[in-house]
């Protein structure tokens, strides 16, 4: 463009240059030569005149002859001056010469008219005058002549010139486009497109699609967008390490590093998309999981051990289930899931089987700490009911298996089905629970003893007293099982009528001097949400005086998982009844969450190893190890230990053998009525020999 303007300046130059001596040279002369011609014309008119005019009329003839003659004096001394070129100059003193020529003439021709002949100066002008003068104009003719060729020549150059210019201008123009073009063309290749690239990956990336890269692998664009790209790829490179860093922590568990509930859920979610075309393939069964005695293994072991068996656990799992295509997940503490599409008609068994495959596949003892710990489980498992829509709702199927589960530990049993529709259960429960009050009242509630006895050898050698048990004895259901109601009336927020129906039973027995005179102790069953009662302590202390038994001979069980769901409410009263006299008791240890360092800030003097740490405790190495931990470790926190649910002769052995103080169960003696406890009492003094279960039963 620069190029453009400069031409088109040059050019203009020259031609404004050009026209500039035209306009002061060459055009003045022409006008100067066509302004002579005229005046030579006007003199020769004049002299006409003036050669026939009488003599009054010449006098006014003069001054306009004088008039032309110093025009024509003028305008050839201006000629002279003006013209230089070589052809014009020659024409222009021929001019010159004519002039003078003629204006001697004209003198000559003058004193013939005033000296009173005129026919002499008519024939002098003829003769030599008029000539001049004609030779003078056809000059001055021929020189405008010249003059105006020359105009006409700087004409034509000027045209060309701009001719040419345009032309040029033209050709510069095109070539302008055509690198325009060019340069475009460039420029939208270099920039404009990887810019579109930048743009539209980062429209990817703030659309989720966090694998969208720009990708400049080859030279692509100016250093600058390339760098801007670098830098986009480095950012979304950034952004989806984090991402899959949040997604890791969102959705999956860490110990195992198998999939969370959320992480289960959003599986669930795809594999429903997937199976929009089929749904009554879609995944629908949930089969939980859960270690028994977790929290155990976490405060004997400690808490590394704990994890270490969970991702032992957690593996495992994973390679069962990818060889079969299930959907498993580590739903937190020690709840594992499987969730599959079993055949509709015969769920309940391939329920059944997925289990026992799972169970055998988790069974292989894990070394933890040193010590070999074969896991034992609860299971629980719920069949999804499709929704309206036919859609299934996985959360739903989740929270229905772990109640199922919950009913599987609570019921001690191995495996629980959600019962989703038992109304025949539902009202018995409702109805238990309706006259609850009313068997508390007349006595329906009654207290049976389970005797507790001294560990010390191959022989119970001493009855240290009994654990109260509720019993119900229905008018329409016969024995109804404290498992099936106190869990109902604890969530109605009943319990306390049981505990308080149970309490006065057991201070009454207490209360009785042939009680007294050997020294025995009660434990009764409590509930947490009775010690979150304010005017418990005093109640009991009141009822214990009325009934004339001693606080120091009860002993309060309180079942761990629950209290350590509310241990700060229930301190006080603890503290207030520990300090009566009472002492505590922690129940069913080992089934929560508990640990025992917290266990040590409250007031309580013994530990009751759950039955499930008895239970066949004989039949591993590991299982021994495990128990004589706890043992030991209630006792190095100073609490007796008494364990639970003791059924074969080789549990009493291994329980002697870890140190246990006390036990109770079946082998012992099962639970029975306070009249009968004290005739089995009577009767087993001296301390009589162990027999297998099935003759003391
Ligand atoms: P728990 O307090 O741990 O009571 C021990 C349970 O184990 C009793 O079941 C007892 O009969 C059973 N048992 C004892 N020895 C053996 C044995 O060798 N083998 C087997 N398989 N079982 C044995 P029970 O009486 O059915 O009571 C179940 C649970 O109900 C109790 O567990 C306790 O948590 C609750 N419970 C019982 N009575 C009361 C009560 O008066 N108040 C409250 N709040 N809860 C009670
Ligand atoms: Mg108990
Ligand atoms: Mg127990």
């Amino acid at each position: 463009m620069l190029l453009v303007v400069a031409l088109s300046a040059w050019h203009l130059h020259a031609v404004q240059k050009a026209a500039g001596r035209v306009a002061s040279e060459e055009w003045p002369r022409m006008l100067a030569l066509q302004e002579l011609a005229t005046h030579a014309q006007g003199h020769g008119a004049a002299m006409a005149r003036l050669l026939t005019a009488p003599r009054v009329q010449r006098e006014a003839i003069y001054p306009a002859l004088d008039a032309e003659s110093a025009a024509m004096d003028r305008l050839t001394a201006e000629l002279t001056q003006r013209v230089t070129e070589p052809e014009s100059l020659v024409l222009v003193r021929e001019l010159d010469a004519s002039r003078h020529r003629y204006r001697e003439v004209f003198a000559e021709v003058g004193l013939w008219i005033e000296s009173g002949e005129p026919a002499k100066a008519a024939e002098l002008f003829a003769a030599d005058g008029q000539p001049a003068l004609d030779r003078l104009m056809n000059l001055a003719r021929q020189l405008a002549q010249t003059q105006q060729r020359s105009v006409g020549a700087w004409q034509g150059r000027a045209a060309d010139r701009v001719n040419d210019a345009e032309a040029q201008l033209i050709v510069i123009s095109l070539l302008s486009l055509v690198a325009a073009a060019v340069l475009a063309w460039r420029i939208g290749r270099g920039v404009a497109q990887p810019m579109a690239r930048l743009a539209e990956t980062a429209k990817r990336l703030a659309g989720g699609e966090l694998q969208a890269r720009v990708g400049f692998a080859a030279k692509l664009g100016p250093r600058e967008v390339e760098r801007v790209g670098v830098a986009l790829d480095a950012m979304a490179e950034a952004l989806a390490q984090r991402n899959a860093h949040i997604e890791a922590i969102a959705f999956s568990d860490p110990i195992t590093g198998l999939p969370n509930r959320a992480g289960l859920l959003r599986e669930m979610q795809e594999a429903a998309h997937e199976h929009a075309a089929a749904p009554r393939a879609e995944p629908d069964t949930a089969l939980l999981f859960d270690v028994a005695r977790l929290a155990a293994v976490n405060d004997v072991l400690g808490p590394a051990a704990g994890d270490a068996l969970l991702h032992t656990l957690g593996h495992s799992l994973h390679n069962l289930a990818s060889v079969k295509g299930w959907h498993v997940a580590h739903l937190g503490a020690g709840t594992f899931s499987v969730v599959w599409h079993p055949e509709p008609q015969a769920a309940e068994a391939e329920v059944e089987r997925v289990r026992l495959a799972v169970l055998a596949a988790l069974s292989a003892p894990v070394a933890c700490a040193g010590v070999h710990i074969d896991a034992q489980f609860h299971c629980g498992w719920s069949r999804a009911a499709p929704g309206l829509d036919g859609g299934i709702d996985h959360g739903r199927t989740l929270r229905e298996a772990e109640e199922a589960l919950a009913d599987a530990k609570r019921l001690r049993t191995d495996v629980r089905r959600f019962a989703r529709s038992d109304p025949q259960q539902r009202r018995r429960q409702l109805v238990l629970l309706g006259s609850l009050r009313q068997a508390a009242a007349s006595g329906g509630l009654q207290m049976w003893l389970q005797p507790k006895v001294a560990l010390a050898g191959k022989t119970p050698t001493h009855c240290h007293g009994f654990e109260a048990l509720v019993r119900w004895r229905h008018a329409e259901w016969g024995m109804v099982s404290p498992a099936e109601f106190v869990p109902f009336a604890e969530a109605a927020g009943m319990v306390g009528v049981i505990t308080r129906c149970m309490l006065k039973q057991a201070l009454r027995f207490l209360g009785q001097p042939a009680v007294q005179a050997q020294g025995l102790q009660l434990s009764v069953n409590v509930s947490t949400a009775d010690l979150l009662d304010e005017d418990f302590s005093s109640w009991l202390c009141e009822q214990a005086q009325a009934a004339g038994a001693p606080l120091d001979r009860l002993i309060l069980e309180i079942t761990e998982g629950r209290l350590m769901d509310d241990a700060e409410r229930a301190l006080p009263v603890m503290h207030a009844l520990r300090a009566a006299g009472v002492r505590w008791s922690i129940d069913d240890f080992g089934t929560g969450y508990s640990s025992l360092a917290y266990l040590q800030r409250l007031p309580v003097s013994e530990l009751k190893v759950d039955r499930s740490f008895v239970d066949h405790v004989d039949a591993s190495a590991a299982r021994v190890a495990l128990l004589r931990s706890i043992v030991q470790l209630g006792h190095g926190l100073g609490l007796q230990v008494t364990a639970e649910g003791i059924e074969r002769v080789e549990e009493w052995t291994e329980l002697t053998n870890a140190g246990c103080d006390l036990a109770q169960g079946w082998l012992v003696a099962r639970p029975m009525p306070p009249d009968a406890a004290l005739a089995w009492l009577a009767e087993r003094s001296p301390a009589p020999a162990l027999q297998p279960l099935e003759t003391t039963a």
